[in-house]
């Protein structure tokens, strides 16, 4: 069998032993599944005090390759002797009001057994209730903000969203005590967003970024692929070939003005009948400071509807 067979979700045959795979598995028999706040507290301040490495992922669920990648990420970095915990929460604070929260796709059995052949210790599975206590009654009132990376690009079309993931993940690392988080690339401004937080925040903890992993035809992996039925799954990979037009352009001809370039791409993306461009943007890939001229080393996100689904994915030109 493919080595990496086991991360691919479709893969429902796969066995559940593996000689060599994955290879820092401490925990062959099983994950444990915790959705009590203070039963992760408990455990994080055992494991703190046995002076284990902790290793974090947090996710929304459905998991994917891409997840899985983040999970060896975070076990290489806390060794054999480590613990690694992946959260599985689809958060409400981070979805607009008109967005996709309420059918966004969700699979506990499946996700866990993906985590437990991945090597994780822990899945984390909090419930709204205890994640933000009087909420529903309208008395939750504390978040954290970002207030510079958030305001382009994700930020501009959804206002509310970094704020709902800022504060996520700052009480997901209050609550699992992580040495170590892993988030993908994929989520680039995301990735700058939380690396900023935690340095402003003073967390303890490093923050890893691991590379887009992606399908066979280079559609970024996202659980909002399974929206993509019939022709629109074809359509989706135009975020890719933008991505690949804007690289040609710009080592053919050195350097390019952002308007001229965003014009040709949204021509290249709206060439395909079921696809809208939410924004396309080059900027520098540390400060995501916004370029006028779009040059080899920039870096290109953009968003795109695909019918009813927004996709995102990012690059270096
Ligand atoms: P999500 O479940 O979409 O919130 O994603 C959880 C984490 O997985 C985030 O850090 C994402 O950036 C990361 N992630 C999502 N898709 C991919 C992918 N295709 N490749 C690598 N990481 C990903």
């Amino acid at each position: 069998m493919r080595r990496d067979a086991a991360l691919n979700p479709r893969d429902t045959g796969a066995p559940d032993i593996y000689i060599d795979w994955p290879p820092f598995n401490a925990n062959f028999s099983g994950v444990r599944v915790i959705s009590s706040i203070a039963a992760m507290q408990q455990l994080a301040k055992q494991w703190r005090r046995a002076g284990k490495r902790i290793g974090f992922v947090p996710t929304m669920g459905y998991l994917h390759a891409g997840h899985l990648s983040l999970v060896q990420r975070a076990r290489q970095a806390v060794g054999r002797n480590g613990m690694v915990v992946v959260s599985i929460y689809v958060n409400p604070t981070q979805f607009g009001p008109q967005e996709d929260f309420s059918k966004y796709p969700r699979d506990l059995r499946r996700d866990v057994k993906l985590c437990r052949r991945t090597g994780a210790d822990v899945v984390f599975t909090p419930g709204d209730k205890e994640m933000y206590p009087g909420r529903a009654e309208g008395r939750y009132s504390t978040c954290v903000v970002e207030e510079d990376l958030s305001r382009n690009m994700e930020g501009a079309s959804r206002p509310t969203h970094f704020r709902g993931v800022t504060t996520v993940v700052a009480k997901l690392f209050n609550l699992v005590q992580p040495d170590v988080a892993a988030f993908g690339a994929k989520d680039w401004q995301q990735a700058a967003i939380i690396r900023r937080m935690t340095a402003d925040l003073n967390f303890p903890v490093k923050i890893i970024v691991g590379p887009t992993r992606r399908e066979r035809d280079r559609l970024a992996m996202s659980s909002r692929n399974q929206y993509l039925t019939g022709g629109l799954r074809r359509q989706a990979t135009v975020l890719w070939r933008a991505i690949q037009a804007a690289r040609a352009a710009v080592k053919k001809s050195g350097a390019v003005p952002a308007s001229t370039l965003k014009a040709g791409l949204k021509k290249l993306i709206q060439a395909e009948p079921d696809a809208r461009l939410d924004y396309v943007e080059f900027f520098d890939p540390d400060t995501l400071v916004p370029a006028a001229s779009v040059t080899r080393g920039a870096h290109m996100a953009l968003a795109v509807f695909i019918g009813k689904t927004r996709l995102i994915d990012n690059g270096r030109l």
